[in-house]
């Protein structure tokens, strides 16, 4: 954080600098970092991608009661912000699991579940204050910029941004739609978004001190209820997320705040009676409307079974199967997500002997995703892979994107999710899952695929 230079003065120039107007007190400085995307081509990318997500989640109508006042609270927040000013525009997406997402250039939504565990005003406006950070420090495009750097070499992406980076963009298959991987932020920016979003609050009236009380209920609840994963997946915690919000408000100046308004409590007593749909249930929405594509049966049923293989234990949905046995590879899937050695939704459970033997879990980890490539030669890597821990087993985490055996209507293939998480095991292999979806499916089977690696004991 950097301190306003005020702040940082010795008593005696402390009188000197009190007669001019006071200071307002330390504010984290928005961070900026290279960004492709000019600030027209960022408010653009960020309304089609809005465009489309009734798509892909139910909104409430826009003259829903509940949808004005996130939106009068929004633009409320939204004028403390910062730096640039962007077109915020605020939604409520009729979904109970707890999560907020914010797109390139100002669009936001948070759902209904949010609302519906916010105990204030207060709370709720810390997670949409952290949107807003998001949008004000362009955490969205600044990392779809580090992705195509990686991808194509600065010179030639140079020349290529004449004919836009949007155009780039889709040719790298780099989107923001609902699930985009572009909406998970990484620790860092979570961080950022999180001091930002304390000063925001602090400056709109709020106590940013509700913002720490509702990351540590979420972080209480995380494991035992599958409705806040959503936002800590799309939103890790950076580590310490509370005291750290706790720290940046005990560097600003006492105030009194609003915690509460009448407003709040006739929202709150108006979600209360309603009954947002889960993510599960909006995915089964989208297989039945005639404009989905051919992936009929692939939903999860709610009820878990479990599968006991020689090295691992793993529950999987009920409806799906198990392809293979105790002591080989196996993939479980919906029937209808495999054909012959393709398989465009599930998990493939395998191991890998790296080469040579011997070798950490990263390094393993980028020899098995070389190997991998071989048999997908348009699979990549995409962002920055992740140390996780699976009932105390320490793991790898990498998402991948490549073409499904899915087509599109035009014959090509759709893109592809591919989620891989890797172990180490004593013998020198690794165990290694692939939790793969269509791109577009992947948010709403993320759940369950969560819900399994958390229930995988190895042997
Ligand atoms: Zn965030």
């Amino acid at each position: 954080m950097k301190v306003c230079q005020h702040i940082a003065l010795g008593a005696a120039m402390w009188l000197a600098v009190s007669l001019t107007p006071l200071p307002l007190g330390a504010r984290v400085e928005p961070t900026h970092g290279f960004d492709l995307f000019s600030r027209d081509e960022e408010i653009q990318v960020g309304q089609e991608a809005a465009a489309a997500i009734p798509k892909q989640a139910p909104l409430l109508p826009e003259n829903d009661p509940v949808t004005k006042y996130v939106q009068r609270m929004g633009a409320n927040l939204a004028s403390y912000a910062p730096g640039e000013k962007w077109p915020y525009t605020f939604r409520v997406v009729n979904q109970k699991e707890v999560n907020a997402f914010a797109l390139p250039g100002g669009p936001i939504f948070v759902n209904l579940g949010t609302i519906q565990v916010a105990h204030s005003e207060a709370e709720l406006a810390g997670v949409m204050a952290h949107e807003i950070s998001h949008v004000v420090q362009r955490h969205g495009t600044r990392a779809a910029t580090k992705q195509m750097a990686a991808e194509v070499p600065l010179a030639i992406l140079g020349s290529l941004m004449g004919r836009g980076v949007l155009s780039q963009m889709a040719q790298l298959g780099i989107s923001f739609g609902v699930g985009s991987y572009f909406l998970k932020n990484s620790r860092q920016a979570e961080s950022e978004a999180d001091l930002l979003g304390a000063d925001i609050m602090y400056d709109a009236g709020y106590n940013p001190r509700a913002l720490a009380t509702f990351f540590a209920r979420l972080k209480e609840q995380s494991g035992r209820s599958t409705m806040v994963e959503q936002f800590l997946s799309d939103h890790p915690d950076p580590g310490n997320r509370s005291q750290a919000v706790l720290a940046e408000a005990a560097t600003l100046p006492k105030k009194t705040f609003l915690n509460d308004s009448a407003d709040f409590r006739r929202i709150k007593a108006r979600v209360a009676e309603m009954k947002p749909l889960t993510a599960q249930q909006i995915s089964a929405q989208q297989e039945a409307s005639p404009a989905a594509p051919a992936t009929a049966g692939v939903t999860p049923s709610g009820a878990m079974r479990t599968f006991s293989h020689d090295q691992y234990q793993i529950s999987c949905p009920e409806n799906w199967r198990v392809f293979g046995d105790q002591s080989s590879s196996v993939t479980i899937a919906p029937p209808s997500g495999v054909s012959g050695n393709a398989v465009s939704y599930g998990v493939i459970i395998s191991d890998y002997r790296p080469q040579p033997s011997g070798q950490s879990l990263d390094q393993a980890t980028q020899d098995l995703i070389a190997w991998l490539r071989q048999s997908n030669p348009d699979q990549r890597e995409i962002g920055h892979d992740e140390d996780i821990r699976v009932n105390s087993a320490p793991g790898k985490s990498v998402d991948l994107i490549g073409n499904s055996p899915l087509k599109d209507s035009g014959g090509k293939p759709i893109q592809e999710r591919d989620w891989l998480v890797t172990f180490n095991r004593p013998d020198g292999s690794l165990l290694y899952l692939i939790f793969i979806a269509p791109d577009k499916d992947f948010v709403g089977l993320r759940p369950t695929f969560e819900q399994m690696l958390k229930s995988l004991q190895l042997k």
